[in-house]
């Protein structure tokens, strides 16, 4: 069976307009984005997300992982566990295994989409940078039970790859790509597979050409401009956004076991508390998320990591939990 033909999306001007075509991505980000309750004590989300590693093989250059000084490591397996039975039960259904880093360098990661699969999430995604491993890896991955792929690929040439992910990896990712939509075809699989391209002056105008290689075996590709990662990158510009949705409608688990505000915070400096020994209900209602939330909200976001993301403030950001900050750069 062949794919249908695939979406393409820019979804860089996502936040300005309500997104209308068939992109599972962007209607996905689009209800994240304009449908939540902008208040202090949310319902807790049905968006979770886990830092199942920080671990990263490649080095993106607008990327603010190739700056990260946190230590680098795995998430531990029970605490994984923890998180994953103890959000099911407050309503977590849509579920992220990866944040910021490569999550196949994780080798837990097949037998973590199983466990989510058999509790019972009905959206389970990574995204990838497709370069570890063969087929095989994604085949693991596409059997443990993974709704949706997203293939990062910020280049349509293999010199320009190389110089915008650091590694030479342009001709094995292609051939990942084609190889596991070949798996999905000939098995009727569900997944949806997906490429996104983060674009730079210099990089933008190859999204045409990867769309040539790689039309016939993909779902969907959307593209982004890059950004200043959450104020990590000053010299990208802000976001397309300036309210931010995030304290409010997804929680975020850090490798350590930390709960935070933000995907994008490298430096964990939008911890709100440690899970261990609290449970996830208290953290996400308790007075540090709710004081970001107001910050937020009363719009004065002072020296947190928000306001050099979206209030365009270029200071060194403090930490919203000094101790736990400290604690993970030391680990
Ligand atoms: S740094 Fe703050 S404002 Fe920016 S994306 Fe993260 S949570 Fe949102």
């Amino acid at each position: 069976m062949k794919n249908n033909p695939p979406i393409f999306s820019n979804l860089t001007d996502i936040f300005k307009n309500k997104f209308g075509k068939k992109s599972l991505i962007g209607n996905k980000l689009s209800k994240q984005i304009f449908d939540y309750d902008r208040s202090l004590k949310p319902n807790f989300p049905r968006q979770i997300q886990i830092e199942t590693t920080n671990i990263c093989n490649h080095g993106c250059t607008f990327c603010a992982y190739t700056i990260m000084k946190r230590p680098k490591r795995h998430i531990d397996e029970k605490i994984f566990s923890r998180i994953v039975k103890e959000c099911y039960e407050l309503g977590a259904r849509d579920i992220g295994l990866f944040s910021g880093a490569e999550p196949l360098t994780c080798k837990k990661i097949d037998q973590y989409i199983r466990l989510c699969k058999k509790i019972g999430y009905e959206h389970i995604y990574i995204s990838t940078n497709g370069s570890i491993g063969n087929f095989n890896k994604l085949k693991d991955i596409v059997d443990a039970g993974i709704s949706s792929i997203k293939f990062s690929i910020n280049a349509g040439k293999k010199e320009t790859y190389k110089d915008v992910h650091g590694k030479d990896d342009f001709e094995k990712v292609i051939n990942n790509v084609k190889n596991i939509s070949k798996y999905k075809n000939e098995n009727d699989s569900k997944f949806w597979l997906s490429v996104s391209f983060v674009g730079m002056k210099n990089t933008k105008n190859e999204f045409p050409i990867l769309k040539k290689i790689l039309k016939d075996s993909v779902d969907e590709m959307v593209y982004y401009d890059a950004s200043n990662q959450s104020g990590q990158m000053k010299d990208f510009p802000d976001p397309p956004y300036t309210d931010c949705h995030l304290p409010f409608n997804k929680a975020h688990f850090s490798v350590e076991g930390y709960m935070k505000a933000c995907c994008n915070d490298y430096e964990n400096l939008l911890v709100v508390d440690d899970i261990n020994g609290k449970d996830i209900l208290s953290i996400w209602n308790g007075p540090r998320f709710k004081a970001l939330r107001k910050q937020h909200l009363d719009d004065k976001l002072s020296n947190t990591l928000c306001a050099n993301c979206i209030r365009s403030k270029k200071t060194i950001a403090e930490p919203i939990n000094k101790k736990l900050h400290a604690k993970s750069q030391n680990k």
